[in-house]
């Protein structure tokens, strides 16, 4: 299920980034076990009422020149209303309504998006009287917060779920494998798509009828149907926030939302950067099906070592995504472009693979025999059975004697072998231990 976005717009200082941590606090604990995950606080992703959606704070996106703050709301404005499902307004009681906030609500208004009004720095909860001049603003009652003390998030939480969108998943049939691809700017996606959709026997198709046909490309080759999402977006240029990092990660977040499977395009002449992570790492969390593109490999100085090398680079920067296959190619001389698909079609396969029980029972059999789950404090673990509950991605719940004895490492072990069993490349699995003795 695509999770919707929201975003967080507001003036420099009201709060965001403190509310932010807020609103995806708990979660953030549980990536936090993953080793190798970035923890950059770009996005997070946050669940009320068993509603999951993800959030971004948009602030932080600089530009020079007069009126800066100005503009670099308005600019995180334009951006929320184009790539988010809901948008938080953060306004900041101690500093009152100011000029700016009154200029950008009007933006917000015009946008018809569903706005949640947040007035920061309520830090105590008797003053009501601080919020009254937010009212004037036009978009009902303002919700009294304070990040400083936590009060108020939980009402916050429950206005923004109130207006959460459902996003339907079937826009597409479901043989259709829906690809995303993602990577900072100038890695050259856009050359990619051209590239994919100039080849020999791939058949564009034009499907009329519905809005998603002018982001989306859909087309056909060797009897495999894709859509390549969002290609419209890769096209646009221009605009001067389209450089920065919140904005390329913001534009992947939909796109990898929409997803079954996430090409990672890597810059094969620059190397990976940090900014490569935090978009990957968004990849694993959606759980979806991810495979590495190092392109522009026409221009990379090569001997019989270096791709290899590559490859154990790769490795070291993304410790979470070891499942993730690795293609090396040129979207501008077209050289090994012919491995991409195959892989993809490969990839959609594991991420949708459904293993049945007792082989997968076998198999963890077999792991605890050779390798007994470890002792804590004298108490051993004890697994019962095994089964998968879910596809896309495949979600494994082990029933155990008491789930606190299930240690990160025995997991990892268990996967592992699991992996060994059935493969599963390029897609992330979900383990849950519950309880059953
Ligand atoms: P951002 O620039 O909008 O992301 O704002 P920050 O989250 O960085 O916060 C700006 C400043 O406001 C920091 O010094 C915070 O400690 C402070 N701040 C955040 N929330 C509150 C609050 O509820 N009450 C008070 N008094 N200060 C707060
Ligand atoms: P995007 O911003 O990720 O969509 O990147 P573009 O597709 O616009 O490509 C950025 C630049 O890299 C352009 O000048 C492309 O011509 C160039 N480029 C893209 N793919 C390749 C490649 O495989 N080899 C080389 N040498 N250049 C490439």
């Amino acid at each position: 299920m695509a999770r919707p976005v929201v975003a967080i717009v507001g003036r420099p200082n009201v709060g965001k980034s403190t509310i932010f941590n807020r609103l995806i606090g708990d979660r953030l604990a549980i990536v936090e076990d993953k080793p190798g995950i970035t923890r950059d606080r770009i996005y997070g992703v946050s669940e009320w009422n068993g509603k999951p959606f993800s959030v971004i704070d948009t602030g932080g996106i600089e530009i020079d020149g007069d009126d800066v703050i100005l503009k670099s709301i308005r600019m995180q404005a334009e951006l929320a209303i184009e790539e988010a499902d809901v948008i938080v307004f953060m306004c900041d009681a101690k500093s009152g309504l100011t000029q700016s906030d009154e200029e950008v609500a009007q933006i917000l208004f015009r946008s018809g998006k569903p706005i949640v009004l947040a007035v920061n720095k309520v830090d105590n909860l008797g003053r009501h009287d601080e919020i009254y001049e937010f009212y004037s603003l036009g978009f009902g009652d303002p919700i009294p917060i304070s990040g400083s003390h936590g009060t108020g998030i939980g009402d916050l939480l429950d206005a923004i779920v109130e207006i959460l969108p459902e996003l339907n998943d079937d826009e597409y049939d479901e043989d259709v494998i829906r690809v995303a691809l993602i990577g900072r700017p100038n890695v050259g996606k856009s050359s990619l798509v051209n590239a994919i959709l100039g080849e020999e026997r791939v058949i564009v198709s034009d499907i009329a009828g519905t809005t998603r046909d002018a982001i989306d490309t859909p087309f056909e080759k060797d009897g495999q149907r894709y859509v390549l999402i969002d290609t419209a977006g890769m096209r646009k240029r221009g605009k001067v926030y389209e450089t920065t990092e919140k904005y390329s990660v913001m534009r992947a977040m939909r796109a990898i939302e929409r997803a079954d499977v996430v090409l990672i395009v890597i810059n094969g002449e620059e190397g990976i950067i940090d900014q490569d992570k935090h978009i990957a790492g968004y990849a694993y969390e959606a759980g979806k099906a991810s495979l590495f593109v190092v392109n522009k490999w026409d221009v990379v100085d090569k001997d019989d070592k270096t791709m290899l090398q590559f490859d154990r680079k790769i490795r070291d920067h993304f410790l979470f995504m070891t499942y993730a296959p690795i293609v090396f190619l040129s979207a501008k001389t077209k050289s090994r472009l012919h491995k991409l698909l195959p892989v993809v079609q490969h990839v959609a396969e594991q991420h949708n693979l459904r293993v049945q029980t007792h082989l997968l029972n076998d198999v963890v059999s077999d792991a605890v025999a050779i390798n007994p789950p470890p002792t804590d404090k004298g108490r051993r673990m004890r697994i019962n059975y095994v089964t998968q509950v879910a596809v896309k991605p495949p979600t494994i719940v082990v029933f155990v004697n008491d789930p606190e004895l299930m240690h990160f490492s025995y997991e990892r072990y268990l996967e592992n072998k699991i992996r060994g069993a059935f493969d599963f490349e390029g897609t992330p699995i979900r383990i849950f231990t519950r309880r059953k003795s």
